[in-house]
């Protein structure tokens, strides 16, 4: 069975969906988990709930888009739990609108910040800690199969995601003489606020663009994600992991 027993991870985004789902397994297998979120009400939430069932986790806020937040937060993990040994890059945001309508300011810029940025400025921060304490570490990064893709209004939300693919394979080639891994996830239909907030007919779709017709729960994807921290993926590094039911590899039901 995967065992994650004390390992200090930091999970971005960890207040909702994936990230919280990944803050639960991660502490039942015995991780420490710094629960890291633009929401602090949310993250300590799932802190204190953690904590209740007997594991280890704490919170701090943090805006992904922010260099100097993102440090701290991975200070804070060192401060809290006296080391670092794996970061999820995991908070992001999703939407748009056709490129012709798009005002850069706010159809472009703000959601590279967050959903590449972030991602960045993860890796930089965690890449340099792991190097403080004498190399290892595991990095994973939240992608979707829309960076592997085009998609209805998803020119900007593509092109981040698509840059976290590029950040895996770069960083994994950079990193690997320090000894830390770094990999990345592509959810397809999840089950989280971001999906919850279409009308029901359109999640039914949704759910039809995977092979077996449902979405995937966040709590599947975190078990794939406690899996890449732990050491049974050890041969695993610069991979990008589908956790989409098949919706990357047909296109077509003739039905
Ligand atoms: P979610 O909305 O449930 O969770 C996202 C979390 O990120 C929230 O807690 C939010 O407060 C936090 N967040 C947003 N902006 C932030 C910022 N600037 N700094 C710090 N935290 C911030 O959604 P989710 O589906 O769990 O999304 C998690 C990741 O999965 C995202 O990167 C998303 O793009 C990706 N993803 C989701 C799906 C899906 O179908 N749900 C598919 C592919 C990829």
């Amino acid at each position: 069975m995967t065992t994650l027993t004390d390992q200090v991870l930091l999970i971005t985004g960890g207040a909702s969906g994936i990230g919280r789902a990944t803050v639960r397994r991660c502490a039942e297998k015995g991780a420490k988990v710094m629960v890291a979120d633009l929401n602090l009400a949310g993250a300590q939430a799932v802190a204190e709930e953690v904590t209740a069932a007997g594991g280890q986790a704490a919170a701090v806020a943090v805006d992904v888009s922010d260099f100097a937040a993102v440090q701290s937060a991975v200070q804070t993990a060192v401060d809290t739990f006296g080391r670092l040994d794996g970061i999820f890059n995991n908070a992001g945001i999703a939407g748009g609108r056709p490129l012709l309508d798009h005002d850069p300011e706010r159809d472009y810029h703000p959601m590279i910040r967050i959903d590449q940025d972030g991602v960045y400025y993860g890796i930089l921060a965690a890449g340099r800690q792991f190097v403080k304490q004498g190399g290892g570490g595991v990095i994973v990064n939240t992608s979707s199969i829309y960076g592997e893709q085009a998609a209805e209004l998803s020119f900007t939300y593509s092109a981040a995601k698509a840059a976290v693919i590029s950040f895996t394979r770069s960083a994994a080639y950079e990193l690997a003489e320090h000894g830390t891994r770094v990999l990345a996830i592509t959810p397809g239909r999840a089950n989280t606020a971001i999906i919850q907030q279409f009308p029901q007919q359109l999640r039914d779709l949704f759910a039809s663009e995977q092979l077996r017709n449902v979405m995937t729960e966040p709590e599947e994807i975190a078990n794939v994600v406690a899996f890449l921290f732990s050491e049974e993926s050890n041969a695993m590094n610069g991979t990008v992991v589908n956790v989409d039911d098949g919706y990357s590899v047909f296109k077509h039901r003739f039905e």
